[in-house]
């Protein structure tokens, strides 16, 4: 049995790191065992603006312990305003990784996200000269859809249309959930890829809303059948350089998340690592999981694979992680699946 395992430095496509307080709990929690990671940037107000970003990044790496190495690829919020030329010059000079787009009103603070699909025409064009690549929540937000359906809707009404409309852009489903979206990404072209979250590895509806609600199971996309679950299992173990690791780690304070109307997020940047080597490891799959945490994300965006590694190692015991970690604004739950891991990363 493989009692340990070296892999290539991981890093994370698709990270929240909030701001302000929490900046040096959730820069750290990541830093420790990630190299890099694309940091959302739905903030409030949003990071619509190259002068944004720098300041972000410049709080992210004030917040970095010294003794750790970590670099925060940044992204523009994408708005109906956003300028062509400044996303342009913001990829070209490196100060921005990707644009995300949120569909106004999907998630977390995406009030400013696109309503008229018609209006981001002139940016996607750019993007695509360049080579930037677009970040997207793939649901649509119409109210009559299910909550269940809009993924598969969004695929079919907005994404393919986009994808049509600009054969060259390089697209990143965010978060896919369901059988649907890794069908569609296994038959299309080498252009788009998929990130896939630790939590939707994990978790089905049932484990949601069987027996009690869990808040702490709670994000958006929401979780689904264990059929869509499957799905994205084959597709993480698959080896397929289009599907990489994206967190969605996206902590919120408990008080937040235990409400009559909690917040979607799953704090998963802690123990995410050994989860995964758990996940593998049922599937037969440890030898797959380097390229899911460490190089097809990097080759996707163009970027060079980490050249330092880490070690995750299988102890006797079941690894006991802290239940929340503690920040001057209150208490945050970090993730914690219903099966325990053994593995261990090496710090
Ligand atoms: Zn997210």
């Amino acid at each position: 049995m493989i009692k340990e395992i070296e892999i290539v430095r991981p890093d994370d496509w698709h990270l929240h790191l909030r701001d302000k307080d929490l900046l040096p709990f959730t820069v750290n929690e990541t830093a420790k065992s990630f190299a890099r990671a694309i940091i959302m940037p739905n903030l409030v107000p949003p990071i619509t603006r190259l002068i944004d970003a720098e300041n972000y990044k410049h709080r992210i790496m004030k917040a970095l312990k010294p003794n750790l190495s970590f670099i925060p690829l940044m992204t523009l919020y994408l708005t109906e305003e956003t300028d062509p030329e400044e996303v342009k010059q913001g990829y070209k000079s490196g100060q921005i990784s990707a644009v995300k787009l949120y569909p106004a009103g999907a998630t977390t603070n995406s009030q400013s996200g696109v309503r008229n699909y018609e209006k981001i025409k002139p940016v996607l064009e750019i993007m695509a000269e360049v080579g930037c690549p677009l970040c997207i929540h793939g649901e649509v937000t119409d109210s009559n859809i299910d909550i269940f359906d809009r993924e598969k809707v969004f695929i079919d009404t907005v994404l393919d249309k986009i994808r049509t409309d600009n054969p060259a852009l390089k697209v990143i489903m965010e978060h896919i959930t369901t059988k649907e979206a890794v069908d569609y990404i296994f038959a299309e072209n080498e252009n788009l890829a998929a990130t896939v979250t630790t939590h939707h590895l994990s978790l089905n509806r049932n484990d949601l809303l069987s027996g009690g609600i869990r808040p702490h199971f709670y994000c958006l996309p929401v979780v689904k059948r264990e059929v869509h679950r499957l799905a994205l299992l084959k597709a993480a173990i698959s080896g397929s350089p289009k599907f990489f690791l994206g967190t969605d780690s996206a902590p919120h304070l408990d008080h937040d998340k235990e409400s009559s109307c909690g917040c979607a997020g799953c704090f998963t940047a802690p123990n995410t690592l050994e989860i995964l080597a758990h996940i593998f490891e049922e599937q037969k799959a440890l030898n797959k999981l380097e390229l899911f945490t460490s190089i097809s994300g990097a080759k996707f965006y163009g970027k060079n694979i980490n050249t330092d590694k880490i070690r995750i190692v299988k102890k006797d015991e079941p690894t006991l992680f802290p239940k929340k970690i503690n920040t001057p604004s209150g208490e945050i739950t970090i993730f914690s699946p219903n099966f325990e891991t053994k593995w261990q990363v090496q710090v």
